[in-house]
């Protein structure tokens, strides 16, 4: 099964990608991870991207765009769940196209919709484990509460540090992210809309103010 997720930052899009990750055995491939990771490995592509990233701007499509094709042609027997891309109605026809030509389906789309101002503040709160991108923390709910450990918060599922990101903490940057995400023009929701009217794929729109537990069953009731 593969799958597509969109959802502003802050929406919840990543925890229930890991959700759905563990239910299904699919992989959970997330372009902004990837670039994590290269950034920290120190790579070429790391170097490159990082100055966008700090900034909140998209990495430029010659970077991205075969980054995430090769990844998911990796997982195209166990099947994928792809979060943050695409992130622009140009990045959805490419994938589009390219899926065809290395003959993958997409079987469902999942929307997280909500509200600009709430997602903001989620964004603020949530904190990355150092050694699981899956292990979701968040200070603000209660599900997901770091746990203290000698006077620190560590991950509340294997007890590993915690982190901020350098742009979850910079409002101007969570303010470029959103004003690409909401652009219905050219921008993410563009790309929602493309897959929308395309109609070969089936939507699952959910509302993402609700909590983690109820998205993910509103998610699960509508896939196989
Ligand atoms: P995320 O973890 O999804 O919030 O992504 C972090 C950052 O990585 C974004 O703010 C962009 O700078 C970059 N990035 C992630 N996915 C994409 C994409 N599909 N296209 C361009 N840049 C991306």
């Amino acid at each position: 099964m593969n799958i597509l997720t969109f959802g502003p930052n802050g929406s919840g899009k990543g925890t229930q990608g890991a959700i759905i990750k563990e239910k299904y055995g699919i992989d959970h491939i997330e372009s902004g991870a990837i670039f994590r990771e290269h950034i920290k490995g120190g790579t070429e592509l790391g170097k490159k991207a990082k100055a966008f990233i700090d900034r909140g701007d998209l990495v430029p499509d010659d970077i991205t765009i075969p980054m995430v094709l090769e990844t998911l042609g990796k997982s195209k027997e166990k099947g994928w769940l792809l979060d943050g891309f695409p992130r622009s109605l140009a990045q959805a026809e490419a994938l589009d196209k390219a899926l065809k030509e290395a003959g993958m389906k997409l079987d469902f789309v999942v929307e997280i919709v909500l509200d600009r101002q709430i997602a903001k503040e989620r964004i603020m709160g949530r904190r990355l484990c150092a050694n699981d991108n899956n292990h979701p923390n968040h200070i603000a709910f209660e599900a997901i509460k770091p746990v203290e450990k000698d006077g620190k918060l560590v991950c509340r599922v294997c007890g590993g540090a915690l982190s901020t990101r350098a742009d979850d903490q910079d409002e101007e940057a969570i303010n470029k992210r959103h004003n690409i995400y909401y652009d219905d023009n050219t921008g993410t929701m563009a790309a929602v809309n493309y897959f929308k009217k395309n109609g070969g794929t089936k939507v699952i729109s959910v509302d993402g103010s609700k909590n983690i537990k109820e998205v993910s069953e509103l998610i699960i009731k509508e896939l196989p």
